[in-house]
């Protein structure tokens, strides 16, 4: 890493998540001098973590879960250098078109639909290794949810994994990879484009939150705070916002923008999910070896706007999801070895809403509206009949829902009322602010959004080259 961070760059980047490093390491290449600025840690692959509570407590904002305002929804928003890609299941999907009509007629974008994000596609995916799951390693929580689907006749797929190789036949279960990859297989960022972006002179500086940023007749002042508390200027004639749908919306609003763009904070979306239990006289053991392993891809479910994964979590996160308190929570958890797991994602359909409070502090509005509760309620549905069809002798529901893919607040579109970033993914009104990361998703796609943040963010990349 480089010293001297007084110059003035070409571009600041804020987050280190997924679409900031995409960008920053194609701007590099081109000889762009890039300052990245990440409020989480950095990590290696032998200090991340070792156990589920120390991997909320340090790779999560708020120490692991941020709640709505009616405590209905848990928000988990990663802090650390690679964001999403530390602590993703990573799993990769291209949207359909159901997902870019929708973002079409809201954005009025004329580059959503399938073909002319093709291309993208290929670009971002040759950044990475894709794999599917070998039969051979699926765990017999992935085989309940194949067998159920048979039983009810419903459509399922394996699902597609950022990850290079787990060495699955050593007896490694990925679920540890939840909290930092210990054998650099999956695909975050700085096994990715970072480490390329660090080679290609990128200055990456880690445990620097940027509270502040000035725009000057075409200046950029980023302010930002150390963990101490102390706080440094850097100084740039471009900046680049990556720092997730939450995180843009509260740094620009923080910092007054919206004055001139009213839309920042609002369209917030983030796939409400709800993992459902069956307990089986056997044990499962859904934790051991490759946790993940289909998909639905039901018709019948996109139409109604929700879909099924086969999932788990560690003991942590159960435990808060599993109802009851003192001996009968204790006697579930008792149980954990005989739990089966599957989850349903709802694709939200009423926006929500970030504000920020005097002391600077994201609130988080999000209400699931009728239409939304209906297509959990059907999803869940499902599950019961897949459990029930393989056997369980009972079912648990948790208590809550979780937001994992949070989205939007800063979404793209023609309409400078209606949206915050124009079709050349400019802040509307700013010609050197620019953003592509999940900030700027127009709607909820239903479809898991990584691999389309790093599509955006490669076409962003190339918009913003063209343009210099
Ligand atoms: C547990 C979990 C599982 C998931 N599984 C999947 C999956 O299987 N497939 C999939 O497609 N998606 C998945 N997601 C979602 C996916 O990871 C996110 O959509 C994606 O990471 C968003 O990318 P991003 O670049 O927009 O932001 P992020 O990856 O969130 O990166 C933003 C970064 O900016 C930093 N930041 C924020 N504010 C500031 C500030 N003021 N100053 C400095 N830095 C700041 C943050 O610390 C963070 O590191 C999952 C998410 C979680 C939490």
């Amino acid at each position: 890493m480089k010293k001297d961070l007084s110059r003035v760059f070409d571009f600041i980047f804020v987050g280190a998540g997924i679409s900031g490093p995409f960008i920053a390491n194609d701007l590099c290449k081109k000889g762009c001098d890039c300052l990245m600025l990440e409020a989480g840690k950095l990590f290696t692959r032998k200090t991340y973590p070792s156990n589920g509570l120390d991997g909320t407590s340090q790779l999560y904002w708020s120490g692991g879960m941020e709640l709505g305002h009616d405590c209905k929804l848990a928000f988990l928003r990663p802090k650390v250098v690679g964001g999403g890609s530390i602590v993703n299941q990573a799993l990769v999907d291209r949207f359909d078109d159901a997902a870019f009509n929708s973002w079409k007629d809201a954005s009025g974008v004329d580059f959503f639909n399938v073909n002319d994000m093709e291309h993208w596609y290929d670009q971002a995916e040759s950044e990475i290794v894709i794999q599917e799951i070998p039969a051979e390693f699926r765990n017999k929580n992935a085989e309940i949810f194949d067998q159920g689907f048979k039983n009810m006749k419903y459509q399922n797929a394996p699902l597609r994994r950022a990850q290079s190789n787990c060495y699955l036949e050593e007896g490694n279960c990925c679920i540890e990879c939840l909290n930092g990859c210990k054998l650099g297989s999956k695909q975050s960022t700085p096994e990715t484009v970072l480490k390329e972006a660090l080679e290609n002179d990128l200055t990456l500086v880690p445990e620097i939150e940027v509270t502040r940023i000035i725009e000057k007749d075409g200046d950029i002042k980023v302010i930002g705070k150390d963990a101490k508390g102390g706080t440094a200027t850097y100084r740039a004639k471009n900046l680049v916002l990556a720092a997730g749908a939450i995180g843009n919306a509260r740094l620009l609003l923080n910092s007054g923008f919206n004055k001139k763009v009213t839309h920042i904070g609002h369209d917030f979306y983030c796939h409400p999910q709800f993992m459902s239990f069956g307990l089986y006289d056997e044990k499962i053991n859904s934790h051991k070896g490759a946790f993940q392993a289909f998909k639905s891809d039901d018709k019948g479910f996109r139409e109604n706007g929700y879909k099924l994964e086969n999932v788990y979590a560690g003991p942590e996160g159960l435990a808060l999801l599993v109802p009851g308190f003192g001996i009968p929570h204790h006697r579930h958890m008792e149980k954990l070895a005989h739990f089966a797991c599957i989850e349903v994602c709802t694709r939200d359909t009423n926006p929500g809403q970030i504000k920020v409070n005097r002391k600077g502090k994201a609130l988080i509005r999000k209400v699931q509206n009728a239409e939304d509760l209906s297509r959990k309620a059907k999803g869940t549905k499902v599950i019961e009949e897949i459990f029930s069809s393989t056997g369980a002798k009972q079912i648990i529901h948790g208590q809550f829902g979780i937001g994992l893919h949070l989205m939007g607040c800063c979404p793209i579109g023609t309409d400078s009322n209606k949206s915050v970033i124009d079709p050349e993914f400019r802040l509307h009104g700013f010609k050197n602010i620019f953003c592509a990361d999940s900030s700027i998703f127009p709607n909820a796609p239903g479809i898991n959004p990584s691999l389309t943040i790093m599509a955006l963010s490669k076409k962003a990349a190339h918009s913003i080259l063209r343009s210099l």
